[in-house]
């Protein structure tokens, strides 16, 4: 017999206050797992599972009547990272980060890209050092791109712009991800990408002066 191609699938509880899940969500999980299957958590609040072939469809839309998000796994912009919001919701922008999530997780890059969002200066969801970062700062918000936190050269990312209203912010971050997806080469990371095609050359692509 032809042995099932299993898929891997990256599944997340969603943006919320804090990387939670319930039990609900815990045994729609199980319902596509054999018992010793094992699952791997990551450090960006994601779960991968691996799910045959021919039950990809079926498991996405049971996964996401409870809440969970469903992602595939490879070069695809991942769900973003966020804080847990500790101030509350609307003082740190979870409605904007929740609209940030939608335009841009699993859209298709040259390298995996994770985004991360935090809803004040503190920086709890480690912005800074993913390859996209947001900030929020007051009823603005910073946009940060190029941190790395693996390898020797990782780094902080960079300034591209302040002041950004939520619909500026949006047009950025998919104006950045454009001008990667068309000039990025396979595997290059954004970091390695701003490298070699150059800060100011970003900067003017995507319009900021
Ligand atoms: S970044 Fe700010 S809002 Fe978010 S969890 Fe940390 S202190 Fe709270």
């Amino acid at each position: 017999m032809a042995e099932v191609k299993m898929i891997p699938l990256a599944v997340n509880g969603g943006i919320g206050f804090g990387a939670k899940l319930t039990p609900k969500q815990l045994i729609a999980l199980g319902t596509y797992l054999d018992d010793d299957t094992e699952v791997e958590l990551t450090t960006f609040q994601q779960i991968i599972i691996q799910v045959p072939e021919n039950k990809v469809e079926v498991a996405t839309e049971e996964l996401e009547k409870v809440g969970f998000s469903v992602y595939k796994v490879g070069p695809y912009v991942k769900s973003l990272r966020t804080c847990g919001f500790c101030q509350g919701a609307e003082e740190e922008g979870m409605p904007i980060a929740i609209e940030l999530n939608k335009r841009i997780a699993g859209k298709s890059v040259p390298f995996t890209v994770r985004p991360a969002y935090t809803g004040c200066p503190n920086a709890c969801g480690e912005p800074l050092i993913n390859d996209i970062g947001v900030i929020k700062r007051k009823d603005h918000f910073e946009l940060y791109v190029g941190g790395q936190a693996v390898g020797t050269n990782a780094r902080t990312g960079v300034l591209l712009k302040d002041g950004l209203e939520p619909e500026e912010l949006y047009e950025l971050v998919d104006k950045v991800l454009e001008v990667y997806r068309n000039n990025g080469r396979k595997r290059e990371r954004i970091a390695k990408f701003i490298d070699r095609y150059g800060f100011d050359a970003l900067k003017k692509d995507v319009g900021v002066s």
